[in-house]
């Protein structure tokens, strides 16, 4: 990594993606990313822990120019045309590598959705390098949570790390209609979490099965939710935790996204 002039730390962020319409909405979330954006120190690059990047280990992505990659079924042409060409980090690769052996380079994979249709509302030009984490499938969520407290030196490297799911994603719950009421427990789980972190309660966040039936009904697969494992565990004891958006989505779709310093 450069020597930067100034050591700025940066925040850990986990935000919500949702419909992957949203890369071409303009309400009030997407409102909400570009004002985060705007808020932020410039990063030297960004990573992307995906909910959409599933592998037995976990990977990173060490190409120097990903791949846009159109990882879903059944939406417009307009959302295919999407490109979000921002360069990628081999640099910045190899220091999560040297933090973490156990993670393995990977030059196969490129940026998902879970990255592209948040950050072309918050970098629009796609001139701050990208990268993607992985989620090992099989880990515990406390290997999760430990992975992301040996990352957190990268936040001084001035790597912003974004984690990319939902708190609450259930396609069992999910309504189309516009307008449409949230699911009680979609609600009451999202307020669960929200208080854990509030609280800087590890042990509820890795050990939220515990909450019983609304979260089972909130997290049906950990996917959505692991990425938040990480930059919550990036949180150190002076930093704030603040909501930037908050909501549910089609019933069952949390769009609850967190600041942490
Ligand atoms: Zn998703």
């Amino acid at each position: 990594m450069t020597e930067r002039s100034e050591s700025v730390r940066m925040p850990a962020l986990f935000l919500a993606h949702g419909n992957p319409m949203n890369a071409l909405e303009d309400n009030r979330f997407t409102h909400s990313l570009s004002a985060l954006a705007d808020d932020l120190p410039r990063p030297e690059a960004i990573l992307v822990v995906s909910a959409h990047w599933l592998t037995r280990k976990t990977h990173v992505l060490t190409v120097a120019n990903p791949r846009t990659i159109h990882d879903f079924g059944g939406f417009p042409k307009e959302l295919y045309d999407v490109q979000y060409p921002a360069p990628g980090s081999p640099r910045c690769a190899q220091a999560v590598c040297d933090l973490a052996p156990v993670v393995r380079p990977d030059d196969a994979w490129g940026l998902d959705h879970a990255s592209w249709t948040i950050l072309r509302h918050m970098w629009p030009g796609a001139d701050v390098p990208v990268f993607e984490l992985s989620l090992a499938a099989d880990a515990p969520a406390e290997t999760h949570w430990e992975l992301g407290r040996r990352l957190a030196p990268l936040r001084d490297q001035g790597v912003l790390v974004i984690g990319s799911g939902n708190i609450v994603h259930s396609f069992a719950g999910i309504n189309w209609e516009p307008g449409a009421k949230p699911q009680p427990w979609a609600e009451e789980f999202d307020a669960w979490v929200a208080d854990a972190l509030v609280r800087g309660d590890s042990h509820a966040l890795i050990e939220y099965q515990r909450a019983g039936a609304m979260a089972r009904l909130s997290v049906p697969t950990n996917d959505h939710y692991l990425p938040l494992l990480y930059a919550a565990a990036m949180k150190t004891d002076s930093d704030a935790v603040s909501f930037t958006h908050a909501g549910i989505d089609m019933g069952s779709m949390s769009m609850r996204c967190v600041r942490f310093g």
